[in-house]
């Protein structure tokens, strides 16, 4: 089922396909340019159903260039169905609605392609986000995490992923991550579904 998927996020949506549904709240817990958010909103709303779109980035510029995707993409009806906030994503609890559904919460680590390399997602901050996601998520949900190796600090961030990923209880959790073992550097896709 890998062939043709090129990218991390490629495989990472395609996982989402399985596991959203339509009607439901997700989070883009990185928003960056928008195309994550995009592919998000098309699995949750149509003309019938109400999901939502929670899209969060420390960034200002990051939104702006997530409005113009979404501007550029969506009916004025569809995007009522995303939410932007320029927060930090350890404090998704504070916008999320507290009687929310949570199906899915996405992470795409690093920084913003085309951006500033210097505002990058922290391994603290990444570690207070998961756990907050794990607060919220729904029985049948997922943490999916796009983890980059190839700048300073992204191995270490990778460390406290796989941790984090590892001490979560075997009754509740099923973790995996799919490395491609003949390219190193490659981006790393890390999957928690919530049993
Ligand atoms: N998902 C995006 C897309 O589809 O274009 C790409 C995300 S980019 C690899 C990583 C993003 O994480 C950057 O836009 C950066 O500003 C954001 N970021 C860094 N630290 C963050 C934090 N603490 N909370 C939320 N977003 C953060």
């Amino acid at each position: 089922f890998l062939f043709g998927k090129k990218r991390a996020t490629d495989v990472a949506h395609m996982v989402w396909k399985h596991v959203v549904q339509k009607g439901d709240t997700v989070i883009d817990a990185t928003c960056g340019n928008g195309f994550d958010t995009l592919a998000l909103l098309n699995l949750v709303a149509d003309e019938s159903h109400n999901g939502y779109v929670y899209a969060l980035d420390i960034q200002k510029d990051a939104l702006d260039k997530t409005s113009l995707l979404l501007e550029e993409s969506l009916s004025s009806n569809e995007k009522q169905h995303v939410k932007l906030f320029n927060i930090c994503h350890s404090k998704m609890e504070e916008v999320v609605q507290s009687n929310a559904f949570v199906r899915l919460v996405a992470f795409n680590l690093g920084y913003l392609p085309g951006g500033d390399k210097e505002i990058i997602t922290r391994s603290e901050t990444t570690l207070l986000a998961l756990e907050a996601a794990k607060r919220i998520l729904i029985p049948g949900g997922l943490i999916s995490i796009v983890v980059y190796v190839g700048h300073p600090g992204g191995r270490e961030e990778l460390e406290v992923v796989e941790t984090f990923a590892a001490r979560l209880s075997v009754e509740n959790w099923i973790c995996c991550k799919l490395q491609m073992l003949n390219r190193p550097c490659a981006p790393i896709p890390i999957f928690l579904f919530r049993r």
